[in-house]
């Protein structure tokens, strides 16, 4: 009798551990499908990551989200940032949406800086400037991807190695970004990166996102917060001019939660350069840990959307430069500020900025960088 016991105890304890596991597969997946092929024929392929409610699609393509899938304040999934359909629409976008940028997110100044007395030029693709990487950035190679499964959620690792003399850049860096889709309805980003000389270095993330789920509706209703208390101000080619401003009495005010529409228009000589916001803003307290800079609220659907990062800085890009040319998912195109962009970052042109926070990264250093997008409703 005893006997038959214990059996019975172990039985019962195996179908426990067994449907727990099972439980967990049906709640977090990651799954591997084709998204077709480049114009060369190079295959590339898109992970989905599922967690019990949500679900993110990347390519490894620029290592670019193409889909974020999340529940809005009634329970209904909608895919919340702007992509295409195609890989051939990803290889010829200039908007770079969804992808990780680099070496250096945002501009450098003519397209030059000088290290160590040395002068690099780097390639120049947006007018006399260098725009996130040059021609072809990060957004526009071929990634290598790892599934993972991660404690706190699916997970995927992707690494790309830039050569020495990539885009005009001195060193070969070698970088792994790790997108995870957690339990709790964040997509963090983590990224880690070494190089073999030395060189500037400044990745970021480019999604646009709407979050009314709708890219037909602009983005203007949406309200934002940047814990900042001061920007750094643009010349009319968007280069910073070096000096930090104050966002008081000025329309670069966000730390208290305002609607993008209420400044984005005002008589304000930074808004005529970016013909909108696009500009970065100064992080409060920057001390290497990951913190809030930033929160969005889309007041229809309930979305709220917060980002913490250890990075000193973060640019607000309001999608001034969608121009409802293009096609973008479903056939539609994407029309003026229709989607808004947190690029959390180093500020922009620091490698001519001594005042700035470097963004020199020596041999035998390790660049880490983690940034976390988290979804809730309210
Ligand atoms: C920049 C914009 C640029 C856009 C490209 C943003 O990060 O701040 O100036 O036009 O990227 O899509």
């Amino acid at each position: 009798m005893k006997k038959f016991f214990a059996v019975s105890i172990c039985i019962v304890f195996l179908l426990v551990i067994v449907s727990c596991q099972s439980n967990k597969k049906e709640n977090t997946m990651i799954n591997k499908s084709s998204f077709g092929k480049l114009e060369n024929g190079q295959e590339v392929t898109a992970y989905t990551l599922t967690n019990k409610t949500a679900q993110v699609k990347i390519i490894d393509y620029g290592a670019t989200v193409v889909s974020l899938t999340m529940p809005d304040k009634n329970g209904k999934l909608e895919d919340i940032v702007l992509g295409y359909d195609t890989p051939q629409d990803y290889a010829k976008g200039t908007s770079y949406f969804g992808a990780i940028v680099g070496r250096y997110g945002n501009r450098i100044g003519k397209g030059k800086f000088t290290l160590d007395g040395k002068e690099y030029k780097l390639a120049t693709n947006n007018g006399e400037n260098h725009l996130h990487g040059g021609i072809i950035g990060y957004n526009k190679v071929m990634w290598s991807a790892e599934p993972l499964e991660k404690e706190n959620g699916p997970a995927l690792k992707l690494t790309y190695i830039s050569k020495d003399g990539e885009e005009g850049y001195p060193g070969t860096v070698k970088l792994e970004v790790i997108y995870t889709l957690t339990n709790n309805n964040e997509l963090s980003i983590e990224y880690s990166a070494t190089t073999d000389k030395p060189t500037v270095f400044n990745p970021t993330h480019h999604s646009y996102f709407n979050l009314t789920g709708n890219t037909e509706n602009t983005i203007l209703d949406h309200e934002l917060m940047i814990n900042a208390d001061a920007y750094t101000p643009v010349d009319a080619g968007l280069i910073t001019t070096g000096k930090l401003e104050k966002v008081e009495n000025t329309p670069m005010d966000f730390r208290k939660r305002v609607k993008i529409g209420e400044g984005i228009n005002k008589d304000f000589e930074q808004l005529k350069f970016g013909k909108g916001y696009d500009h970065n803003w100064v992080l409060n307290g920057w001390d290497k840990t990951v913190k809030l800079a930033a929160t969005v609220y889309e007041p229809k659907s309930g979305r709220y959307m917060e980002v913490l990062t250890d990075q000193p800085g973060i640019q607000f890009y309001a999608g001034n430069f969608l121009d409802g040319t293009g096609a973008g998912k479903n056939g539609k195109p994407y029309q003026l500020r229709t989607g808004l962009c947190l690029e959390t970052q180093h500020y922009p042109d620091s490698p001519n900025k001594p005042d700035f926070p470097t963004v020199r990264l020596n041999p035998g250093e390790t660049y880490k960088h983690t940034t976390i997008y988290k979804f809730s409703v309210k």
